[in-house]
């Protein structure tokens, strides 16, 4: 598929056009961006994992019943998309208090919920992402009631699935943040972005290991070896991968006979 002209680029990835009018290729980067955008780095080979395993994460998604943007991967960096228009907020389901809602509210690190709690922030940079309420939402028409009504009942069947997924291989889904978008044609809502370690916090099942970007938010390092270890464990990154060239020693130089 060929990228036709930039659509759109955010801190971690960019939006092609292509040939199809209802579709768009999105590329992911390796740049590495927190707390609004004041740390910034670049971490070789994030982009190609967050491309991986997004595209496991969503396409089991689909199966499960939850429509969303994803068409297929088309290489080690992009994937073909349905063309939607993001609706600008982020939406965060949370298991275990960490993060902002520790700051904001001083619950305890580590609080597991009795329930999933939906929190919704404003997507602005430059107003550092703010909190609001569905009443703001509602009032300046940034979806309907409609709209949101399905989209928290997706959020917690994507939870519920996500839980369980993570689960099963060791890892604990703390929290996430999820876009949704209308589709171009039909103004459908359905989920966008991406699913990654980059947009979830994923905590070893045993020792609370972090295993998501939280390890380049708070200088934890060895970024790309969690990610990796989080794609190994869901059956996406095989062994050899990881595997580094064994070194055989040198031959001896063996000296030729001359023939006499
Ligand atoms: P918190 O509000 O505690 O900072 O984040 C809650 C969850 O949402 C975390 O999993 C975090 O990774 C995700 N999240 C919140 N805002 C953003 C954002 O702007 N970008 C990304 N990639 N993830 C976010």
């Amino acid at each position: 598929m060929k990228k036709g002209k930039k659509l759109y680029e955010g801190k971690a990835k960019i939006i092609y056009a292509c040939a199809e009018k209802n579709l768009v290729i999105q590329h992911f980067k390796d740049d590495a961006t927190a707390f609004n955008n004041q740390k910034k780095s670049v971490i070789e080979g994030k982009g190609i994992l967050n491309n991986r395993i997004s595209e496991h994460i969503l396409t089991c998604l689909s199966q499960a019943g939850i429509k969303n943007h994803l068409v297929k991967r088309i290489n080690m960096r992009e994937q073909l998309i349905k063309y939607v228009s993001i609706i600008p907020i982020e939406f965060i389901v949370r298991n275990i208090a960490t993060g902002s809602l520790t700051k904001r509210l001083g619950i305890e690190e580590g609080t597991v919920l009795d329930n999933p709690l939906i929190e919704y922030c404003l997507k602005d940079d430059k107003l550092g992402d703010p909190l609001i309420s569905k009443e703001h939402i509602l009032t300046f028409k940034w979806a309907t009631k409609k709209e949101i009504e399905k989209i928290d009942k997706q959020l917690n069947r994507i939870n519920d699935f996500l839980v369980g997924m993570f689960r099963g291989v060791g890892i604990k889904l703390v929290d996430f943040k999820v876009e949704f978008g209308r589709l171009k044609n039909s103004n459908e809502v359905i989920l966008a972005d991406e699913i990654s370690p980059d947009t979830c916090r994923l905590w070893d099942m045993n020792t609370d290991k972090k295993l998501d970007k939280d390890r380049f938010r708070n200088n934890l390092g060895n970024l790309v070896e969690a990610y990796q270890d989080v794609a190994r464990r869901l059956g996406i990154l095989h062994e050899q991968s990881n595997i580094r060239p064994i070194k055989f020693p040198r031959p001896k130089a063996v000296k030729l006979k001359k023939n006499k």
